[in-house]
């Protein structure tokens, strides 16, 4: 039975790797998949990792029906034997529809990746979708790390180096210039709820102010 599986996880937990080495496990097999990304980091229609492979993918746009480009490309004699979609956090609801649609009605396994929660700790909307959709859920199992060494399950932003629980669901790179740089870390979700990053961290550790305290206790 084709599936629609949604394959979950923090940023920098090896997701797009692994919608690569699907592709690539398959193709092997003489298999052809059509990946739909968004927003990736190399650029509109490219899919990439962080250990630098890239691939070419459709550029999921926001007004696109994925079900309808599927059908075309099957009805212009195209192959298509899988779906892979990577950033599917940033389709829009009625997209994940159109993916369930494609594994139900045209019987071709989707493997959609993406990040759960944003830096608000809140889903976002395709990633509720795939939650609400989803024949079966995959917890990445390449995992992240907080800095102090535990699991990191959540995603913190930055803003300037400090670390923002209020502001636009999706920013991408610099938004106001410099100084305003915007930045992204993983975190425990105990480091996310105190705010505290990695260089927040650090700057506490090497803080005076905290040496006094602890000396006042020891008296
Ligand atoms: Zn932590």
């Amino acid at each position: 039975m084709p599936e629609l599986v949604f394959f979950s996880g923090t940023m920098d937990c090896g997701k797009s790797t692994l919608a690569l080495q699907i592709g690539h496990n398959r193709s092997a097999r003489g298999l052809q998949g059509l990946i739909f990304t968004r927003d990736d980091r190399a650029g509109e229609g490219k899919l990439s990792s962080r250990l630098g492979l890239v691939t070419e993918a459709v550029e999921a746009r926001p007004e696109m029906d994925l079900y309808a480009y599927v059908v075309a490309e099957l009805s212009q004699g195209g192959k298509v034997d899988y779906v892979i979609v990577d950033e599917a956090q940033f389709l829009a609801a009625e997209q994940i529809d159109q993916l369930a649609r494609v594994v139900d009605d045209l019987e071709l396994d989707v493997f959609a990746f993406g990040i759960t929660t944003d830096f608000r700790t809140k889903l976002f909307p395709g990633s509720q979708r795939l939650i609400e959709l989803a024949d079966r859920i995959e917890t990445l199992q390449v995992e992240a790390m907080c800095w102090c060494g535990a699991r990191a399950t959540h995603n913190a932003r930055t803003v300037g180096g400090r670390m923002v629980v209020e502001g636009e669901q999706v920013v991408v790179g610099d938004v106001n210039g410099p100084g305003a740089e915007v930045g992204y870390e993983v975190l425990c979700r105990r480091h996310h709820r105190r705010r505290m990053t990695s260089a927040a961290a650090r700057a506490a550790a090497l803080s005076p102010d905290v040496l006094p305290v602890a000396a006042a206790h020891d008296r």
